[in-house]
Parts: C-alpha cells; sequence; structure tokens
C-alpha cells in the first residue's frame, strides 16, 4: 500500500432500540427486553443484552424469542425517541471530524486521517466519544479503529459491549487474518459455502490462497474482491455526503425500458412502498430522491425538498414523476434504463412540532388514507391496491 495509512473510526450505539427504552423506563433496567412491532407477533427489532443470553438476536420471530425467554419483556417500538436520539448521536461525532457517514440511526464511520495534530490520538478521540454518548444521551457506544473500513467495523462490533479496539496499520493483516470468512464484506451464506468446500475457513486461508484459483472458483469480481479484502485492501472511503437516514425502494428491470409511462407506474408503486414503511416508523420525510441507472452503467440522481415533510405516497409520487420529467429517458444504447429508485430522506418523526399551514387538512387526510391503504394490504395483499395519482397540470399545479 503506497497511500499512507487513513484512520477510520467505527461508532456503533450498543442494543441500540432497546437501550433507549432501558433508559426510558428503569423498570426495564437489568430485564430481557425485546422491542418490536406488535408484541407477540412479527420480529424483535432489538433486543437488550440480558434478552441475548438466552440465544435472542434482532430479526429472530418474536413468538420464537419468548420460547426462549418467556419472561421477556415486549416494548413497542418507539422511533421518534429513536430518532431523537440519533440526532444527538450525530451531533456528538459531527464535533470530531466533518466526514461522517451515517449507515444507520445507530451507526457511523468517521475518517480521523491528517487530525492528530488537532485532536491527539484516535484512542483519545474514541474514548471521548464513548463518554460523551454516556454522559449526554445515556446510552452505550462501541468503537473499533482501522485503516480500513472493513476492518473498523469488525473492531467496533468484536468487544461488544462497550467495546473499543484499535487495529493499527501494523496489526492490519494478522487482526484480519484469524478471523472467519462470514467476517469478510460481500461473503454470504452461499458463497462461505463453496469456501469451505475449498477448505478455506479463515481469511489467512483466503488471503494465502492463489488469486488466479480463487477467480477459477468463485468468478472475477468476487474472487478479487474477497482476494484484495483478505490482502487489506479496501479502498472505499467515508462517504459524508450521504444522507446519514434513508427509507428507498429500488427495482432492477429484466429489460430496459426506454418508456417514461413505464417508469412512471414502476414510481407510483415505489412511492405507495416507501410511504407506507415511512407510517410504519412513525416519520415522515422532508425531500424525495430519484435514482436512475442507465443501461450503460451511468447512475444520476435527482432531489427534491418538500415545502412540508410527509409520509403520503401520493405527494412522494408527485414529485418523483416531476423529477423524472426532468431526466432525459430514449430509445438508444445509454438512454435506456435498467433501475429506478425513490428514497425519502431528511427524516423526521411524524410528532415533530410543525407550523400549522393552510393545506395541513389535505395532508392529514392523505395521510390517513394511507393508513387505511396498509391496512387493507395487510389483509389482502398489496398487488391488489392502485392509487389514483393527481398529475401536475402541463402548466403546472
Ligand atoms: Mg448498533
Amino acid at each position: 500500500m503506497s497511500a499512507p495509512a487513513r484512520t477510520i473510526l467505527h461508532v456503533d450505539l450498543d442494543a441500540f432500540y432497546a437501550a433507549v427504552e432501558q433508559r426510558d423506563d428503569p423498570a426495564l433496567r437489568g430485564r430481557p427486553v425485546l422491542v418490536g412491532g406488535s408484541a407477540r407477533r412479527g420480529v424483535v427489532a432489538s433486543c437488550s443484552y440480558e434478552a441475548r443470553v438466552f440465544g435472542i438476536h434482532s430479526a429472530m420471530p418474536m413468538a420464537e424469542a419468548l420460547r426462549r425467554c418467556r419472561h421477556a419483556v415486549v416494548v413497542k417500538h418507539r422511533m421518534e425517541r429513536y430518532v431523537d436520539a440519533s440526532r444527538g448521536f450525530f451531533a456528538i461525532l459531527g464535533d470530531y471530524s466533518p466526514e461522517v457517514e451515517g449507515l444507520s440511526l445507530d451507526e457511523a464511520f468517521l475518517d480521523l486521517t491528517g487530525s492528530e495534530r488537532l485532536l491527539g490520538p484516535p484512542r483519545g478521540v474514541a474514548e471521548v466519544i464513548k463518554a460523551r454518548v454516556r454522559q449526554e444521551l445515556a446510552l452505550v457506544a462501541s468503537v473499533g479503529v482501522a485503516p480500513i473500513k472493513l476492518a473498523a467495523k469488525i473492531a467496533s462490533d468484536i468487544d461488544k459491549p462497550d467495546g473499543l479496539r484499535i487495529v493499527t496499520p501494523e496489526d492490519l493483516l494478522p487482526f484480519l487474518h484469524g478471523l472467519p470468512v462470514g467476517r469478510l464484506w460481500g461473503v454470504g451464506e452461499a458463497t462461505r459455502g463453496v469456501l469451505a468446500t475449498m477448505g478455506l475457513s479463515t481469511i489467512g486461508d483466503v488471503a494465502r490462497y492463489p488469486e488466479r484459483a480463487l477467480v477459477g472458483r468463485l468468478g472475477p469480481v468476487t474472487g478479487r474482491h474477497l482476494a484484495a479484502l483478505a490482502r487489506g485492501e479496501d479502498a472505499r472511503g467515508v462517504e459524508p455526503e450521504r444522507e446519514a437516514v434513508t427509507i428507498g425502494h429500488r427495482e432492477t428491470f429484466e429489460d430496459d425500458i426506454d418508456d417514461p409511462g413505464e417508469l412512471t407506474v414502476t414510481l407510483l408503486g415505489q412511492a405507495d412502498r416507501v410511504a407506507s414503511r415511512l407510517r410504519d416508523a412513525e416519520l415522515r420525510a422532508r425531500a424525495v430522491i430519484l435514482t436512475i441507472k442507465y443501461d450503460d452503467f451511468r447512475e444520476i440522481t435527482r432531489r427534491t425538498t418538500l415545502d412540508a415533510p410527509t409520509s403520503d405516497g401520493a405527494v412522494l409520487a408527485r414529485v418523483a414523476i416531476e423529477l423524472l420529467g426532468k431526466v432525459p429517458i430514449e430509445p438508444r444504447e445509454g438512454g435506456r434504463v435498467r433501475l429506478c429508485g425513490l428514497t425519502a430522506t431528511g427524516l423526521e418523526p411524524r410528532q415533530a412540532p410543525r407550523q400549522l399551514q393552510f393545506d395541513e387538512a389535505a395532508r392529514a387526510k392523505g395521510e390517513r388514507l394511507g393508513d387505511t391503504l396498509d391496512r387493507v394490504a395487510a389483509k389482502f395483499g398489496r398487488g391488489l391496491i392502485k392509487r389514483a395519482v393527481h398529475l401536475p397540470d402541463e402548466d403546472g399545479d
């Protein structure tokens, strides 16, 4: 590696939703807490460390979790509290680097490269961030520091909860090589199975294996990707421009599309899905992003900030369709569309104090209609529901 070593922090709050619930309600402290949608149905969104002792983990069906631990307390998620805590978390992180890339409400990368003279060694920064999260938010953060993103993320996870692990440039390869291959970014169940049949179980095994043979078994993209990661090469930078929290839906088409009408239909469906997820999470979006990827893999995004935040699918759809109208789509190579996506961002809790506006009634009605659609969809399936969208007139709306 010729480039100077980077210093990347990965900060991750421990058992985030469950920790917020235990913080807000002392009666829950020290007890196995399962956070989910409705009690006894659905999956575990987050669980306290007291629950993990029973082998419970997030994404486990709630029924299964309760079989494992009958006395667990089930709490309904309160997204507005988590969004609020997340805002405080990102405010703290922003004091240490302008380069903060949020991965979710409770997880982010920071690039501290070159800031040592100003802030001191990265261990000190990590300790201060952990202390401030504890004092200001009454939550616990685990931090990993490493020269590459892959290792920083693993390092934050390895000593959880309340972890702090520093991987120096000299430590990077010994650290990675002792870990199971499943820790490599992009290795799922299937790839792990193939690697196992090749006798490769640790990252070190992959690093020592001839790259050409890896490519032969896994194909050029995966083979080279894994060989490079196993050598400690992960060129991904911290991308601060990425918005911390988004809810989106994207679709890759079987055949490339050059008909804007067809894309409009796709966007209508995506808008309803995104709006439904916003309402599930009790959030509203302040901005809409349209993503278009062409058949030559060029990707463009277009964004509109809304006058007022919404979780109304009709509003999201109308804005996305307006954005689509400004994007060239042509029946020629490089002009056809292979992927279309709609993303809601600038998220805020639905209960956020907001100035009452004269179109408040219309928005409330749109969101209530959305709630009804959600219930109908839950009962009969989403495929049956079509929404009539009021498209803008030629001369503006
Ligand atoms: Mg976390």
